[in-house]
């Protein structure tokens, strides 16, 4: 394996989701967090998205974001400093897809596919998540999701989940 400095920038989509403690502050806030990542770089951020909570329905709505960034670490590297913005934001971990201050999950990693124990790539879950998708799609309308398909297509298959731009003007009354 090569040394990180010698590794080309790859492209890489990160999802994000907060239902607690002020989300889209906490959405903003991890956003400048991934921008101050080191051998990284901020490229692209979508709109806020609002979206029902998937999972347990007796919590708060979503605010949901997707970025892209460039970067030369390594898949693993970057989740763990995924991870590590998560803590520093206080994420406590309860019930599975239960309320959280901040989720960071790593939707693309360039091409790579992997299917380890504490990383999977592409992420499972987009296919069937709007609040990944329409965000996504903002950014990369062309992307192929490598074993999900063409986000064009995923995207069409969604079409009537519940997932709207935040209004920026409501969200600061
Ligand atoms: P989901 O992964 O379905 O969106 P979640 O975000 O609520 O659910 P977490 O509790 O945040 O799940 O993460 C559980 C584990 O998922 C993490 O510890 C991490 O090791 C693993 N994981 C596997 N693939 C990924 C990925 N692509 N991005 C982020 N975490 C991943
Ligand atoms: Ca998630
Ligand atoms: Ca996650």
């Amino acid at each position: 394996m090569p040394a990180n400095h010698d590794l080309k920038a790859q492209r890489v989509f990160i999802g994000l989701g907060s239902n607690l403690a002020e989300p889209a502050v906490q959405v903003k806030r991890a956003i400048s967090a991934l921008a101050a990542l080191p051998q990284s770089r901020l490229l692209q951020q979508s709109r806020l998205y609002a979206s029902p909570p998937l999972g347990p329905v007796d919590q708060p709505d979503y605010v949901n974001a997707v970025v892209e960034i460039d970067t030369t670490l390594e898949p693993v590297a970057l989740l763990n400093a995924l991870q590590g913005i998560e803590q520093k934001q206080g994420r406590v971990r309860t019930r599975h897809w239960g309320e959280r201050v901040i989720d960071l999950d790593l939707l693309l990693y360039a091409d790579v596919q992997l299917a380890s124990k504490g990383l999977t790539l592409p992420h499972p879950g987009i296919a069937a998540r709007a609040f990944v998708l329409r965000p996504l799609a903002e950014l990369a309308p062309d992307l192929m999701i490598i074993g999900q398909g063409a986000l064009c297509d995923l995207l069409a298959a969604r079409a009537g989940d519940v997932c709207e731009p935040l209004n920026q003007v409501q969200e600061i009354v």
